[in-house]
């Protein structure tokens, strides 16, 4: 499912970690005792540490374009860190080497 700002959602989540919309979806689940019990606390949690990590590196998540991926092959063949490529590229360390592993260039 889609939300209104356009990006891919799960439909168990509460709110868009892209916009921060409430979605309005409210899941019930039943419990043990036969009573109901929502579900949103932990999409909440979610869109709250993506938030932090979206604050953190704005490109975090986003999908890679071709561009972005020649320039991280650039700056890694040119020796720059990690560290330096995440900030440029505004991702988080983790995304620059997993992508580099898979674009097997480390
Ligand atoms: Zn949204």
């Amino acid at each position: 499912m889609r939300c209104t700002c356009g990006q891919e959602i799960q439909a168990n989540w509460t709110y868009c970690p892209y916009c921060g919309e409430n979605i309005g979806v409210e899941i019930i689940t039943p419990s043990k005792a036969g009573s109901k019990k929502r579900i949103g606390l932990l999409s909440k949690d979610y869109y709250v540490r993506m938030s932090a990590i979206k604050k953190a590196s704005p490109r975090a998540y986003e999908s890679w374009t071709p561009e972005e991926e020649q320039k991280l092959i650039n700056l890694y063949k040119e020796g720059v860190t990690i560290k330096e490529i995440a900030e440029k590229l505004q991702r988080q360390k983790g995304a620059v080497t997993s992508r580099l592993k898979k674009i097997g260039e480390r």
